[in-house]
């Protein structure tokens, strides 16, 4: 027999979260998940994804997984440490530390984990970490697993991070501190402020981490945010994700040798999880070479999205204070964004609503995630359809 006190806990809470519109079905997508979306045999314009580049479909990147799956297999056969390390893995750490700027970076199965691994690695309960309290939950796991102080600082307030820097650094009570931020922040668009950021950590020596996964392969021409604001020298770990511009998986850690060095002998899901698969490191590798070669996709994206956000704004839509192609249509109310978000789909535009606890309560926003492979057309359908259920809920 099963246990009955679990039966009582999933049934109680999922009807409670079911009562309040916070239980999140989930959809299932039919084939690529591109410009253009498949649910349920519906085709819709597709503005949630974060395949930011349009890479996942790329032939040369199937081409190279096809080829890999054909040299190598389809598993890495074991951990990274014990003889999960292929050629192409190290091909891939080195390709990512040149994209980064870093002497030299270390590869995992995925943006959450890296940041569970990085995190915990480097810090421990004798240390401090100064935490936005707008980072992303995998931060948030990674801080908490690490048993460091975790210290709350308002979102991008200086003021708060500098007094909460020096209180932690003058206190003498922490061995190490750190300061960690999503580069771009992914349900609001904004970007840190991070030469601020680096002249505070400098000012008290406190360990800068930077989440880009929102930022490489949109700013800094496709190099992520700290290469847009010059800033190599001055970030000790470049954390990112494969999944999102990249369009494959897995995540990375850029930074010095000794870091990335220490970050192979101590973080866990480096030592205890079995490494990406063969076409997955090898179409990342194709990824990154691909975006260092050319900036025309990154053009295209911003093109699309600074026409999305035009579009959007113009119509009376209050798109909040997003500075990248992460382009939020803040609604307020739950149960109106999720109805938003319903009409959009009935008119043929996948754009899913974001509500508690993923953002604040009283802060649902409908997310649109214009991409690269998305046509002028499709975007004129999208504002279309965005003016008309807009003007049919009473929000222009
Ligand atoms: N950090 C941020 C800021 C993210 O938005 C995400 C993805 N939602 C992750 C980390 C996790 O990345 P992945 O999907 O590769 O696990």
């Amino acid at each position: 027999m099963t246990s009955k006190v679990l039966d009582t806990f999933l049934n109680e809470n999922i009807t409670d979260l079911k009562k309040r519109g916070l239980y999140n079905e989930i959809d299932s997508v039919q084939g690529a998940n591109g410009a253009m979306i498949t649910i349920d045999g519906k085709k819709s314009i597709n503005l949630s994804s974060n395949n930011y580049l349009g890479l996942t479909t790329d032939d040369r990147l199937k081409k190279v997984a096809k080829d890999a799956i054909d040299s190598y297999g389809v598993g890495a056969g074991a951990v990274r440490t014990i003889n999960g390390t292929l050629d192409i893995h190290i091909d891939l750490e080195k390709k990512l530390a040149a994209f980064k700027g870093t002497e030299a970076a270390i590869s995992y199965q995925s943006g959450f984990n890296c940041n569970m691994a990085a995190i915990s690695a480097v810090m421990d309960k004798n240390d401090a970490i100064l935490s936005d309290e707008l980072n992303h939950a995998s931060i948030i796991d990674g801080c908490r697993l690490s048993k460091a102080k975790i210290i709350r600082v308002n979102h991008s307030d200086m003021d708060d991070l500098r007094q909460k820097a020096k209180e932690a650094v003058e206190s003498g009570q922490y061995n190490k501190v750190m300061v960690i931020t999503d580069g771009v922040f992914s349900m609001d668009g904004d970007v840190a402020k991070l030469p601020e950021i680096v002249d505070i950590a400098e000012e008290f020596d406190l360990i800068t981490y930077v989440d880009d996964a929102h930022g490489s392969g949109v700013l800094g021409k496709g190099a992520g945010t700290v290469k847009h604001f010059g800033l190599q020298d001055k970030v000790d770990m470049q954390m990112g994700t494969l999944s999102k511009a990249i369009g494959v998986i897995g995540g990375y850690v850029a930074g010095k040798e000794n870091l990335i060095d220490w970050l192979k002998v101590r973080s866990r899901p480096f030592l205890f999880s079995t490494a990406v698969s063969p076409a997955d490191a090898i179409s990342s590798t194709k990824a990154i070479e691909l975006l260092m070669e050319s900036t025309d996709l990154n053009e295209k994206l911003w093109k699309n999205s600074n026409y999305l956000k035009e579009g959007l704004k113009e119509l009376g839509f209050d798109i909040g204070n997003s500075e990248t192609p992460i382009t939020p249509v803040i609604i307020g109310d739950e149960k109106e964004t999720q109805k938003f978000s319903k009409r959009l789909y009935e008119e043929g535009v996948y754009a899913k609503a974001i509500v508690f606890p993923t953002v604040p309560r009283g802060t649902g926003r409908v997310r649109n995630m214009p991409t690269a492979e998305h046509t002028k057309g499709m975007l004129d359908e999208a504002i279309a359809s965005y003016e008309k259920i807009g003007k049919e809920m009473g929000f222009i």
